[in-house]
């Protein structure tokens, strides 16, 4: 995640391999799609005799890396019924459980199901660059699609996006013996951050979305200064902007920097536009592809109602397609990127159920 990709141990090339190997098995067709040197998502169609248009099952192949995991990261340990290692839960689990049913469907061949397109994509975890590629060639056809994240087998129909962006503030930085002679771009930006608090509580109290809540905006990272003796030349902050359906992730940054120029003229403020940005989720929950996720949950293991989370998901930018999606998967986003990540094996065994009963409905 986020580093420089090299090495034959670095990166999703050896996965998409066996991938590939796993799939051409069971008598899907397989494309790639490059989206860096040694980075392909693999596409792999299943259909047979009576099979319907497809769905999509979505899974991505990367990781986060494996620093300072207290448990072997890749010895897929199962422990008092938890498997544990680097994935298990984002989103191996939910990868293997997509691979478990399309090995029963393609043994079964049910009449009048879906064919199945699975889509495994790289760069999830950093860069969204493999759903990017995926949606600009959408399987034809497809009636919605399914991402396969840890919801513990709830239909997620809705996520907040994402904007990140940074603001400095510029001083003149000097020895701190004399520090007249400077100015301090740490105290520039004291009155920067204030505002931001206030603004991050009339933006959340402003508007709300049924299973989402309000939008939200946070400071997480400040730096500044070089050295307790220098006074500060510059100041820098990175703002986390979590964003509603129907909010542009531009239009959100431009606001909040319209606010702090009002606020503070001529205070010689530099604000970046965003580096990263994501729209919301927002699939109707009465839509075809939420009916038949919950049908199939409920038909499994009993209740389930459609929810929203807070965290981003490949699911945004395939519903920004134009593919319907829900995120729909095994395991508990508490235990992802988590130094002892694990899931539960019934509970991976409970999806796979899902995902073979969904496809069956969506027929
Ligand atoms: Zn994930």
């Amino acid at each position: 995640m986020g580093r420089g990709i090299g090495g034959p141990a670095i990166g999703e090339e050896r996965i998409t391999a066996w991938l590939e190997a796993f799939l051409v098995r069971l008598g899907a067709r397989c494309r790639r799609q490059a989206v860096e040197p040694g980075r392909d998502n693999l596409v792999a169609e299943l259909s047979w005799p009576g099979a319907g248009r497809p769905i999509v099952l979505e899974a991505h192949q990367d990781t986060v890396p494996v620093d300072g995991m207290t448990v072997p990261p890749f010895d897929a340990e199962v422990r008092a019924g938890r498997l544990y290692g680097r994935g298990a839960c984002d989103v191996k689990g939910g990868m293997a459980a997509i691979l478990a049913a399309l090995e029963r469907l393609a043994a079964e061949r049910p009449k009048g199901a879906a064919s199945v397109v699975a889509a495994f994509t790289v760069d999830e975890e950093s860069g969204f660059t493999g759903v990017r590629r995926l949606a600009r060639d959408l399987p034809a056809g497809a009636a919605f699609a399914v991402v396969a994240e840890p919801t513990r087998l709830e239909v997620v129909v809705a996520h907040k996006g994402l904007a990140r962006w940074r603001v400095r503030t510029h001083g003149r930085s000097c020895h701190s013996a004399r520090p007249a002679e400077g100015v301090n771009a740490v105290y520039r930006m004291a009155p920067v951050l204030s505002a931001l608090e206030e603004y991050a509580a009339v933006l959340s109290a402003g508007s709300s979305h049924p299973l989402l809540g309000g939008p939200t905006l946070s400071v997480g990272v400040i730096r500044g200064g070089t050295s307790v003796n220098t006074v500060p030349g510059s100041c820098e902050i990175e703002i986390d902007r979590r964003l509603l359906p129907g909010e542009d992730p531009a239009a959100a940054v431009d606001h909040c920097r319209q606010f702090l120029f009002d606020r503070f003229p001529a205070s010689g403020l530099e604000i970046e536009p965003a580096w990263i940005s994501d729209r919301a989720l927002d699939t109707p929950p009465d839509s075809e592809a939420a009916r038949v996720c919950l049908a199939a949950v409920r038909k499994v293991r009993g209740g389930a109602e459609p929810v929203g989370v807070p965290y981003g998901t490949d699911a945004s930018k395939l519903a920004d397609a134009g593919l319907p999606s829900v995120v729909l998967g095994p395991g508990d986003i508490a235990q992802a990127h988590t130094a002892d990540e694990w899931i539960e094996v019934a509970e991976l065994e409970r999806a796979v159920e899902v995902y073979v009963e969904l496809v069956k409905l969506a027929g």
